[in-house]
C-alpha cells in the first residue's frame, strides 16, 4: 500500500510526510477537499510544483437562502442602514451649510 501525493511523488505507506514536497497526508487531505468544496481547479503545473490560485474570482448567480434567514438578512440590512443614512445626512447638512454660507446673501 502506498498513497500518491499531489505532487505526483508516490509514497511508502508509512511515510508521515510526502518525499517530495514534505506535505503530510493531513494537509493533502486538506487540499483534497478543498479542491472538492470551492471547486476549484488544479494548478499543479508540470513542474510539480504546487501553487494554490492567489485570487478567486467569485461571481454570484442566485441566491440559495432559506426564508427564514433572507428576513433575517433584510432585517440587518435594514438595521446597518441606518447609521449609514445619518452620516449621509450629516454630508448633506454640513455641505448645504457650506453652500448657504458662501452664496446666503445672494439668495436673499
Ligand atoms: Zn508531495
Amino acid at each position: 500500500m502506498s498513497w500518491e501525493c499531489a505532487c505526483g511523488i508516490t509514497n511508502r505507506d508509512n511515510a508521515t510526510k510526502c518525499g517530495g514536497c514534505g506535505w503530510t497526508l493531513e494537509q493533502l487531505n486538506e487540499y483534497k477537499s478543498s479542491l472538492e468544496n470551492k471547486n476549484v481547479k488544479s494548478t499543479e503545473e508540470d513542474k510539480g510544483i504546487i501553487k494554490f490560485p492567489k485570487q478567486i474570482d467569485v461571481v454570484v448567480t442566485d441566491i440559495n437562502m432559506q426564508f427564514g434567514s433572507m428576513v433575517l438578512f433584510m432585517i440587518k440590512w435594514a438595521l446597518a442602514s441606518i447609521p449609514a443614512a445619518l452620516i449621509l445626512f450629516l454630508i448633506f447638512v454640513l455641505f448645504g451649510g457650506l453652500l448657504k454660507g458662501c452664496f446666503g446673501a445672494l439668495i436673499r
